[in-house]
């Protein structure tokens, strides 16, 4: 972190914030820019609180020393002005118009400096950025990827066809820039989609992933597998989350909505057995990868719908001690959590990024035999909306 950003910090926790960025009105992303950091804590806790009234008392909620620059991961689409100068940014909110960006302040800034200098490469290259109307032209995104422990750095060129011209020059241009860059991969997608990243890809530098650390434990992660966007903030989120499980190593614990694996990894030392399940094939192999690297043994892995997993084990009459479940914003289902009550875990540690559906969730689940002992806030995305929380359930039947 530089020098200036440490003092840039200081000041918005100290005073009102006097952040200034040119992209503000267009991106919608930090919604709590003008806002003190320490106020922008008390309202996210306000909003948990009050969502979550009629199942448990609320904690303060956990912020940054440190609250810019945050985000390991970093996204820019990539376009042409009409007068030909090309740009890269984000999405203007709700729409597909391009709003330059240059530094960011919730970003990692080495990522920002990257992509920047992908941008000025371009043009020598003769590589030119893909018009979503009408299909023409090649780079549409660039997503850059920051170990934090590490320091290791992905960066993947996302194109609108398979071939990348001179791409060994390519690649040494941009390594000579940024010698600190471990691996640069193609990904194709010709799609009309919002989605950034297509199915096929080709690494043509490096290992193709990057490797961190969180709560003393190594994991790999791939352009497509799910990893949280502050690793500062994440890494006490886990902590709490294992301490809240309680686990004294007797336990058989299904770790649900699993990603690369963290949480599980994390626990199994404290745990008899951990059941992993996620979605997201490249995310299974990472956090099979993932087992292995670290020495974890008492793990296995199983890609499949989380609902759909639990309801055949529910099925089978297979019971568990605890369950961690981590579903994405939208919460989970009722195929699952109608499955983990006939599991009868003693404890759900449930960590959410969505209170609505965190509360949503809540009511289903204290209303078949469980009970909400507390919530316990992390801010993992400031100047944003977004709050992370994690939540324990006790049996109480
Ligand atoms: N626990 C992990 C990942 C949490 S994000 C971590 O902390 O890093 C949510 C994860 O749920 C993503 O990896 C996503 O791929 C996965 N997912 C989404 N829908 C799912 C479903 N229906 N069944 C299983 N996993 C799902």
């Amino acid at each position: 972190m530089t020098e200036k950003t440490q003092n840039a910090s200081k000041n918005v926790r100290e005073k009102t914030s006097s952040l200034f960025c040119p992209a503000d009105r267009k991106c919608g992303g930090c919604r709590y820019l003008k806002m003190p950091y320490e106020e922008q804590l008390k309202l996210k806790r306000e909003r948990v609180a009050k969502l979550l009234k009629p199942y448990c008392k609320v904690s303060p909620v956990v912020g940054m020393e440190q609250p810019l620059h945050y985000r390991n991961k970093v996204h820019a689409v990539f376009d042409r002005t009409r007068d030909g100068r090309i740009i890269s940014g984000i999405y203007q909110e709700g729409t597909h118009r391009v709003v330059p960006v240059d530094n960011c302040l919730i970003e990692n800034e080495k990522a920002d400096a990257i992509i920047r200098d992908i941008r000025g490469l371009l043009k020598s290259f003769k590589i030119r950025t893909y018009d979503e109307d009408t299909g023409y032209g090649l780079l549409r995104h660039v997503l850059v990827r920051v170990g934090h422990k590490t320091g290791q750095i992905m960066v993947v060129l996302v194109l609108g066809s398979p071939i990348l011209p001179s791409k060994n020059n390519f690649v040494k241009a941009l390594r000579k820039l940024h010698p600190e860059i471990t691996t640069i991969i193609v990904n194709v997608n010709n799609r009309q989609t919002s989605m950034v990243l297509g199915d096929k890809e080709n690494v043509i530098y490096g290992k193709g992933y990057i490797e961190d650390e969180l709560c003393g434990c190594t994991f790999r992660i791939s352009s497509r597998s799910f990893y949280q966007v502050n690793s500062v903030q994440t890494e006490l989120l886990y902590r709490k989350a294992v301490e809240l499980a309680g686990l004294a190593g007797k336990e058989r614990v299904i770790d649900a909505y699993c990603g690369i694996g963290t949480i599980g990894i994390i626990a199994a030392p404290q745990a008899k057995e951990v059941i992993s399940v996620e979605l997201n094939k490249d995310a299974v192999r990472d956090a099979v990868r993932n087992a292995a690297q670290n020495g974890v043994r008492n793990i296995s892995f199983y890609q499949n719908d989380a609902g759909n997993f639990l309801a055949g084990m529910a099925e089978d009459k297979e019971k568990a001690d605890v369950v961690f479940m981590d579903p994405p914003r939208q919460g989970s289902s009722e195929e699952f959590m109608s499955s983990v009550v006939m599991l009868a875990p003693k404890k759900i540690v449930y960590i959410s990024c969505g209170p609505e559906s965190l509360a949503r969730d809540l009511k289903y689940l204290t209303a078949h035999g469980y009970q909400a002992q507390g919530a316990w806030p992390y801010d993992m995305f400031p100047f944003t909306e977004e709050i992370e929380t994690v939540c324990l359930l006790n049996r109480t039947r």
